[in-house]
């Protein structure tokens, strides 16, 4: 076994791995840019060594850098995470050549498998099915033309080379064809340095499901069951779950027969995944392998009980496998959401900025659940511009799916954030969700159910309940303080709008809200809160939760899961004058299209008197290194236009106005 490992990556996966080797023994050492010099990972690690500055370029991809942190630090061994170096065979050889074992497949697997039109051959050769289409280079338009009408409409455009989402486009007529070639070819150009494209049938609606693989260097390989993964926006994953509720055991066994075959074929020896995109009715399709550690590798550690890392760790030093198929068993059920630093309400673009607040839900057990929250950042930490926006990965387990999904609503709700956009809002409404509980899931599960984005949902009648109680608990604990004279009297209660006129007593460890008009009392007990707290967590008629709260005009901002209300409590008197007030209007934004976030203007698509349709660019925002397009949410003619390529605009800045 090694005596020390250089960890080649940052965030959430460094620190991952820091902890399996603490627990095997084993000496730790990193890598750092200039952004991460003050980062959880380094300050966990034993040693770490400065590489450059934050641009991945000039740091986590320069791998002469990391092959000489290696010799300055002795590590005998480099486990590269994911993403970066992880799937690059040049870094691994050069590595071999200097006697440093990268913890990771050997480079002729990576190299087989990195190609998407060779991995395809690989596997149609080793009898794994794939999606229908041309195995091959796709020359020119016209070449594209003639396979696209052979294969049959709809298909997809893809980057060989491609990967995280990117150079890939659909095409449901001949014209997308025309236009999207080009323009996955210039993506791949760029992102790649490859512009290789080949062609294959769309298949509609499917579902992404995965199959990890573990090889060691004796020929053996087993696989740990699946993942599925359809919950995705822009072709990248959100929620992941294993196993899957598509499958049966009879689907699951083939699946996995495929996925060891064609890692037996490349002679695979480490951790890796095989993806497909599978049919309703269970039929299933080759995707692409991932030559490495996969990011919602928890979900199939906690199902399992192998720690991946471990293992990969173990057979790159020569130790075979300790168990074979027939010792692996799926136990219980477990799902992963990815928290991310994007406004889900703005399309999901990014929206970066500093953990002003940071608080995860505890790990561990939870009653018969099991939570896990795998991240590389404290309170006060920056998300930056330079990596992954991703905040945390969030897991739960429990016996059964149905108890996953409640622990991990649980889980989300007790999860507080403050300092920059997160989609924790948005995981909640999915779990919330009847469609997502009944498990029948799809690629288009976003697009499906959120097809106008998401805007947050109405407050169920429990949740209008438990606003109200908690604005009534927190307004009191406030006046008890400042004014207790006014304990005695009926308050107004004001939840988005909706009047109700209530009675709130204290006594015996509860809180009782009385509502005078229906007659109706809510119990509140085990009230865990104090002013100044963002979080506020008791027992509402039985049921326990968190809600998430902030003081505003007036009143409070609860948000509980997905709902989120503006709560005024105030004495029949001041209720009296507030409705005498002239309603505050919000300013009206619908003729104007705003940036969704703070960056830079690269063009701006419309001028003055032109007739734009909903859904046609207006602008592109670049923004964390990527281009966002800025379409019309309707139909209109521009008016005015108050940016101009090269300007610096402040998120929520008006770009173009409509007449
Ligand atoms: P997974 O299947 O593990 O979710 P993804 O394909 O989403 O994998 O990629 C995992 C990570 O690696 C992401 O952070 C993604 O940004 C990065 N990544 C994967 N492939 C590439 C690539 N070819 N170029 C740049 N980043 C990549
Ligand atoms: P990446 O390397 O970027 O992860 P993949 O080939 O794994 O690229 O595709 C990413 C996602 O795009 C898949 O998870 C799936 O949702 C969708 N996808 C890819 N190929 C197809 C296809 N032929 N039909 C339908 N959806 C597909
Ligand atoms: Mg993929």
């Amino acid at each position: 076994m090694f005596s020390k490992i250089l960890i080649a990556n940052r965030g959430e996966i460094a620190v991952r791995i820091i902890k399996t080797c603490r627990r095997m023994g084993l000496a730790t050492a990193i890598v750092y840019s200039e952004a991460d010099a003050d980062s959880l990972a380094v300050e966990m690690a034993d040693e770490a060594v400065f590489i450059g500055a934050a641009p991945a370029a000039q740091s986590y991809l320069d791998s002469a850098k990391i092959i000489d942190a290696c010799r300055r630090t002795g590590a005998e061994a480099v486990h590269p995470g994911f993403g970066f170096l992880s799937e690059n065979a040049t870094f691994a050889r050069a590595l071999e050549a200097d006697g440093i074992v990268f913890i990771g497949p050997n480079p002729h697997a990576i190299e087989a498998m990195g190609d998407k039109i060779q991995s395809k051959k690989f596997a149609q050769k080793a009898g794994v099915s794939t999606v229908p289409g041309h195995v091959g280079e796709i020359e020119d338009v016209a070449h594209a033309l003639t396979i696209a009408g052979e294969i049959g409409y709809p298909v997809m455009i893809k980057a060989s080379a491609g990967g995280g989402g990117k150079g890939i486009r659909v095409a449901w007529k001949p014209r997308d064809v025309e236009e999207g070639l080009p323009a996955v070819r210039a993506e791949a150009k760029t992102s790649f340095g490859d512009d290789r494209i080949f062609i294959e049938k769309f298949i509609e609606s499917p579902r992404h499901v995965e199959i990890q693989v573990l090889g060691d260097k004796h020929g053996h390989v087993v696989h740990l069951f699946e993942r599925e993964c359809s919950i995705q926006r822009r072709n990248q994953k959100v929620i992941e779950e294993a196993p899957s509720p598509l499958l049966d055991a009879k689907t699951r066994k083939a699946m996995g027969e495929q996925a060891i075959a064609l890692a037996r074929a490349v002679g695979y020896d480490s951790a890796g995944t095989v993806e497909f995109v599978a049919g309703q009715d269970r039929s299933f399709f080759f995707l692409e392998m991932n030559t490495r550690l996969q990011v919602e590798h928890p979900v199939t550690e906690l199902i399992t009980g192998v720690d991946l890392v471990e293992q990969m760790i173990r057979v790159a030093a020569g130790e075979p496998l300790p168990f074979t198929q027939s010792d692996l068993k799926i136990s219980g059920w477990a799902i992963e959401s990815r928290i991310y630093a994007e406004d889900p309400y703005r399309g999901f673009l990014p929206s970066i900025g500093r953990l002003v607040r940071y608080h995860p839900p505890q790990e561990g057990e939870a009653g018969q659940a099991v939570v896990r929250n795998d991240a590389g950042v404290r309170e006060g930490d920056e998300i930056s511009i330079f990596y992954d926006p991703m905040i945390s990965k969030l897991s739960t387990w429990a016996p059964t799916r149905d108890a996953a999904i409640e622990a991990m609503g649980e889980a989300l709700e007790s999860f507080h954030i403050e300092g920059l956009g997160h989609n924790i809002p948005f995981l909640s409404a999915v779990m919330d969700q009847d469609r997502f509980r009944s498990g029948e899931l799809s690629t288009s599960y976003i697009a499906d159910e959120f097809p106008e984005g998401f805007h947050g949902v109405r407050p169920t009648a429990f949740q209008r309940d438990l606003m109200t109680a908690v604005a009534c608990a927190m307004h009191r604990t406030l006046t008890a303080r400042a004014a207790p004279q006014l304990l005695r009297q009926d308050w107004v209660v004001i939840e988005n709008g909706d009047k109700r006129l209530a009675r709130v007593a204290a006594g015996g460890g509860a809180l009782t809200v009385e509502f005078l008009e229906d007659a109706r009392t809510l119990r509140l007990e085990a009230v865990d809160w104090r002013p100044g707290r963002p979080t506020f967590s008791g027992i509402l008629d039985g049921r326990r939760f968190t809600a998430q709260v902030r003081p505003a005009a007036e009143g409070f901002v609860i948000r509980h899961r997905a709902a989120q209300a503006r709560v005024l409590v105030l004495s029949p008197r001041s209720a009296e004058l507030h409705e005498k007030l002239p309603p505050k209007m919000a300013a009206d934004t619908s003729k104007m299209v705003l940036s969704p976030m703070p960056g830079l203007v690269v063009s701006i698509d419309v001028r003055e008197g032109q007739e734009v349709r909903a859904g046609e660019a207006v602008a592109i925002i670049e923004a964390m290194k990527m281009q966002n397009i800025i379409r019309a949410e309707r139909d209109g003619v521009v008016k005015a236009v108050s940016a101009s390529a090269g300007d610096s605009v402040a998120a929520d800045e008006v770009l173009v106005e409509f007449a």
